[in-house]
């Protein structure tokens, strides 16, 4: 079987990849093993243009904002379903330091944070209450499923484990198996880092788990931010209450440990009733630079990745999968801080 591009994985990154693929007409094939605990399956789906202990503004929001809410506008007429949504933070800082930091953000220029108007009788509070504003939230299941039942439909995906021991690599080509692409892309998450070819990159594995929680009496109407963890509207009624953040991790499973922490938050901060229902936990495929992996090996011209998105892959994967594929079939450059191009030194090497 002969194709253009080869994808691998369909996450968030896989799935925005193939859809520009589609939108400008190109030959693909996808190959995912649906594991069922990847970070594309357990995020919350917030897309928060501030970030981290001191609320920075997050890098190109400004230019982010905009492209994604109209990435997934269009993603979603293409899936039949209405998947981004524009919400407003509540957030309830725990420490006199958090305050500080919300306090010192109002007012500057382009702030996304004021002082919330409301009052909140749901939760406890000790210090100010604060709302950040626009704030996108994206259903991923829908997401994922519809369109992994588009590319079945569409005969262009392959649900099966994609084994790096029977990649061939050419100058101009690539043979897996029964395929031959021009291209490989490798949007598989962390596995990609265990490669050869990938393995030198400053990846950072970074492990995030949350809590699934029913909470019948608060109002939906808000993504509330309770201290480091934050309450989102999830599936079937439910509350996403995440997440942690570990470099260092045994395995991918979650644990006891973030269960009695998350739960502990949550029962000093609740005024109403919740129950505890499920427990999730997944590895972001992140960076040291904080900064994406995005383009064609810099010496291997036929293989290609978009992924390293850390803890913002829902903002990150659409604007630079467009940038890849506009990149491959017009040339366009990559944003010299995404282009993988930039490790060329450490990739020549593969021990
Ligand atoms: C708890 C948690 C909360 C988060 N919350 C947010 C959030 O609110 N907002 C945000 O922007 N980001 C969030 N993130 C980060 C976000 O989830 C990631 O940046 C993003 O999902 C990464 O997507 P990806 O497509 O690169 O990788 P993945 O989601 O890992 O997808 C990789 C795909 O490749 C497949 N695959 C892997 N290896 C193979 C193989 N050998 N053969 C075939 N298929 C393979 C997998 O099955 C999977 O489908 C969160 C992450 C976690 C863990």
């Amino acid at each position: 079987m002969k194709t253009d591009y080869l994808v691998v994985g369909q996450g968030i990154c896989g799935t925005f990849l193939s859809w520009y693929l589609e939108q400008g007409k190109q030959d693909f094939l996808v190959i995912d093993n649906a594991l069922p605990s990847t970070p594309s399956k357990v995020a919350s789906g917030v897309i928060n243009p501030i970030t981290g202990r001191i609320l920075a503004t997050t890098w190109l929001a400004e230019t982010l904002l905009p492209f994604t809410w109209n990435a997934y506008e269009q993603l979603g007429i293409t899936i039949g379903a209405d998947i981004i949504k524009e919400y407003e933070i509540i957030s309830f800082p725990s420490t006199q330091q958090m305050k500080e930091a919300h306090e010192k953000r109002i007012g500057e220029y382009n702030s996304y944070i004021q002082p919330a108007l409301n009052n909140y009788p749901s939760f406890n509070y000790l210090y100010n209450s604060y709302s950040i504003s626009p704030v996108w939230l994206v259903d991923l299941h829908p997401i994922l499923n519809n369109w992994r039942n588009f590319l079945q439909s569409a005969n262009k995906l392959t649900e099966t484990f994609f084994d790096v021991n029977e990649l061939k690599i050419e100058p101009d080509c690539i043979q897996y198996k029964d395929i031959t692409a021009k291209k490989i892309i490798f949007c598989n998450g962390t596995e990609a880092f265990s490669y050869s070819f990938w393995k030198n990159l400053p990846y950072a594995d970074n492990k995030g788990e949350a809590l699934i929680a029913d909470v019948p009496e608060l109002s939906r109407d808000h993504i509330y931010k309770i201290g480091s963890l934050v309450m989102v509207p999830w599936y079937n009624n439910q509350w996403w209450i995440g997440s942690s953040y570990e470099r260092e991790f045994e395995s991918a499973a979650p644990t006891d440990a973030f269960r009695k922490y998350a739960e502990n938050q949550v029962a000093g901060c609740l005024r109403v009733p919740f129950k505890i229902t499920g427990h999730l936990a997944g590895i972001r495929p992140a960076n040291m630079e904080r900064r994406p992996f995005v383009g064609l090996h810099p010496h291997y011209p036929s293989v290609g990745i978009l992924n390293g998105m850390g803890t913002k892959g829902c903002s990150l994967a659409p604007y630079f999968a467009n940038q890849f594929v506009k990149y491959l079939v017009k040339a366009e450059p990559i944003d010299p801080l995404a282009d993988v191009g930039r490790f060329s030194k450490v990739l020549k090497r593969e021990t």
